[in-house]
């Protein structure tokens, strides 16, 4: 088959056309909204805030929404009180929601998703009871009889959604969730007829897409997501992943969707530090096997990687989920040539899955907006006021942004370029995408005609009498310098030095913290280049990409292969990295691990000397003879000027590390940036 058929068999695209212009002639009608979880699925009072969520996104150019994962019953929920659709009652709530989406003639499916053993209750239930890593309950091992009513709920949830108006379901078999565990041996020791053999480990699968399709009919969409890749070494072969595609084909499935990793694998698949587009080769390779359109997922950020994919025959469709959190308007700016003003998923997953886990709702680390659509509306003032920012890292960025967009006549200064520590973060190798948040804001102030002042300091005397409404004063930290013997020595530098002047750094260094910035400096440390080359990330984390062994793994992974001896030091006597990103400090932990790096904890600092640093480890006098020492011991708020303007008639705002330092995240000054914003 021609892989960039679209014709006839993938006649999905009946569903999905909508009469939009859009400048990338390949991403026209073919970019969907893929799932996410935002936490406003649980109840029914936040249904109105979910569909302003969807409506913003749809009257904005999306073909087709696919909602957060929705259980068919109880034991599936992915907590106790997670969303479940398998009533009557229900049908309302969702029709609101179908109805916000509909009337931007965009379409939009419901996931079902049942959890399996990931389920974070003791009412788990899997085929087998085998406990995941990632939870403490072991599920429950299923009947024959709870099987086949099980599969009776998908179809039932799935007929309660046409109901509801839906245009179609997602049935999510990927991921590790309950199908998958039905698919792989190592979760499925059953053996009965839902076990042992592959065709019988699949039979859950298909029956639930037959039984979906009898109680739905024909013109509904089914869309299976798939996992393509199970990462793990009793995951699916290659020839098994062909075999189940061909056989949801035929179940009656509409387009098959790219699954990829289970939950549990440490195996990072789109945290920023994965490639753009890392694995849309697996969706390549299995569209010639299937006549169904296939839609391609992961690390696809930009309109020009969408269409790169889509150009090159990946798949069919193109789907993103946290892309749409930091940009609602994506599809349409996109349809404009307007990629410039579109702010980026920087896939740090701050503010949308680890607030998730958290149990938070989910919102963006780079559009705080994303989920609180009806508490910040997109309205202008009627009064127009002046409005001085001083200082533009993120949280002055954002409230020069949203003061501007909202109307106000904005004037903004920095000392520097803009960007602040997100233009230190963009040199960090697998974080060089936080500079396109730098890019978005500085495109929309352009845009929004924001005077800017580089590389223009201003102080007290300059804004003691200056004429304004409000004088944000977002001047950021300093890097803390702890007093320790020697501190002034020769081969000590600050982190902002180190990543500054990266390539004049010799082979012994140690780093004095290990908090988000000292995991920062020595990832930089260890990696010879800043952009990562896919075929060596593949390797180190141990992706087959000719698929040769089950999960698509390598026998063996290879190391991180750096010529520097790099100690990372903490005083504390806990695990490095204990207080970082659930769902990224495990990945930046094994990253120094597999690079060798000498993680030292439970010590104290007695002095630095040509020597090098001395320090007392566990107890025991040591000396680590280093070229240098970098200190990364958090910072100080830089709020000298916010002391001296207080109380002098001036209404003055600080936000940012300029108000906190301590435990100070991107999130929080974005946040902080544009909730004063709205304030004016
Ligand atoms: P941090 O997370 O507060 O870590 C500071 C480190 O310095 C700690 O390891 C601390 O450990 C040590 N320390 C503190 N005071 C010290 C002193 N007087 N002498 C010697 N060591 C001292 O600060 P950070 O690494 O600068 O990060 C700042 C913020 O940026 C964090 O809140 C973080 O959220 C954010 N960030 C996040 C990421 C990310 O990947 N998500 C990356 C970069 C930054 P001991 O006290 O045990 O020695």
């Amino acid at each position: 088959m021609n892989s960039s058929d679209t014709s006839n068999n993938r006649s999905c695209f009946r569903f999905l056309m909508k009469p939009l212009d859009l400048g990338f002639t390949q991403l026209r009608n073919r970019c969907i909204m893929g799932s996410m979880h935002t936490g406003l699925e649980e109840q029914w009072f936040r249904f109105s805030r979910l569909a302003k969520f969807y409506e913003e996104r749809a009257s904005a150019g999306v073909a087709l929404i696919v909602t957060g994962g929705i259980s068919p019953t109880f034991s599936g929920r992915l907590s106790p009180f997670a969303s479940q659709f398998n009533c009557l009652l229900q049908v309302g709530k969702h029709r609101k929601l179908v109805q916000a989406v509909h009337k931007h003639e965009a379409k939009i499916c419901l996931q079902i998703l049942h959890a399996g053993r990931y389920a974070y209750h003791p009412f788990a239930v899997a085929p087998s009871a085998i406990k995941s890593p990632i939870s403490p309950y072991t599920p429950k091992a299923l009947s024959d009889k709870q099987i086949r009513k099980l599969i009776k709920a998908y179809a039932k949830t799935a007929s309660l959604a046409k109901r509801a108006g839906y245009d179609g379901v997602e049935i999510m078999g990927s991921e590790g969730y309950l199908i998958n565990e039905f698919v792989c041996s190592n979760t499925n020791q059953r053996q009965d007829a839902w076990g042992g053999s592959f065709e019988n480990r699949i039979r859950f699968s298909l029956e639930i897409i037959q039984a979906v399709r009898r109680a739905v009919g024909e013109d509904f969409i089914i869309i299976y997501r798939l996992s393509m890749l199970d990462l793990h070494r009793d995951g699916s072969s290659w020839p098994e992943v062909v075999q189940h595609a061909r056989a949801v084909e035929q179940a009656g499935a509409t387009i098959i969707n790219t699954g990829i990793g289970w939950h549990e694998v440490r195996i990072p698949t789109i945290a920023s530090v994965v490639p753009e587009a890392a694995f849309t080769w697996v969706t390549n390779k299995l569209r010639q096997m299937v006549s169904i359109p296939l839609i391609t997922s992961n690390r696809i950020n930009s309109p020009e990687i969408a269409e790169h994919c889509l150009q090159n025959g990946d798949a069919d469709l193109v789907s993103m989920a946290r892309p749409f959190l930091a940009d609602s308007q994506f599809v349409e700016k996109a349809g404009n040539n307007q990629s410039h003003l579109i702010n980026k998923c920087i896939a740090c997953n701050q503010g949308c899955l680890d607030r998730v886990f958290k149990g938070k709702r989910a919102t963006c680390m780079v559009n705080p907006r994303a989920g609180y659509e009806e508490d910040f509306p997109l309205t202008r003032v009627a009064y127009a006021k002046t409005i001085i920012v001083v200082g533009l890292g993120v949280a002055g960025l954002a409230c020069a942004y949203h003061a501007a967009l909202r109307g106000h006549h904005v004037i903004a200064y920095d000392e520097s370029d803009p960007g602040g520590q997100f233009n230190l973060a963009s040199k960090i190798p697998g974080k060089e995408v936080y500079q396109d948040t730098v890019r978005y804001y500085e495109a929309q102030l352009a845009r929004l005609d924001v005077e800017v002042h580089r590389n223009e300091k201003v102080g007290f005397e300059d804004l003691r009498e200056v004429y304004a409404d409000a004088i944000v004063l977002a001047t950021g930290v300093h890097p803390r310098r702890p007093a320790i013997e020697g501190i002034d020595h020769f081969s000590v530098m600050d982190y902002e030095t180190a990543i500054k002047n990266r390539a004049d750094l010799k082979e012994r260094v140690a780093i004095i913290g290990a908090g988000g910035i000292g995991f920062d400096v020595a990832e930089m440390l260890i990696h010879k280049n800043n952009a990562a080359d896919s075929e060596d990330w593949f390797s180190v984390w141990g992706v087959d990409k000719q698929y040769r062994h089950r999960g698509a793994l390598l026998e063996h992974e290879a190391e991180i292969k750096s010529d520097r001896v790099v100690y990372l030091l903490q005083r504390k006597n806990e695990k490095h990295g204990k207080h970082l990103a659930r769902t990224t400090g495990w990945i930046r932990r094994l990253t120094l691990r597999k690079a060798g790096v000498k993680m030292l904890n439970d010590l104290s600092y007695e002095r630095i000397d040509d020597y090098g640093l001395h320090i007392i480890h566990h107890g025991k006098k040591e000396i680590l003879a280093v070229d240098h020492v970098i200190i990364c011991a958090g910072q100080e708020s830089e709020n000298s000027l916010y002391k001296k303007l207080s109380g002098l008639g001036q209404t003055v705002h600080i936000i940012g590390g300029a108000k906190k330092a301590a435990e100070l995240d991107a999130e929080t000054a974005i946040r902080e940036g544009m909730t004063l914003a709205y304030s004016f």
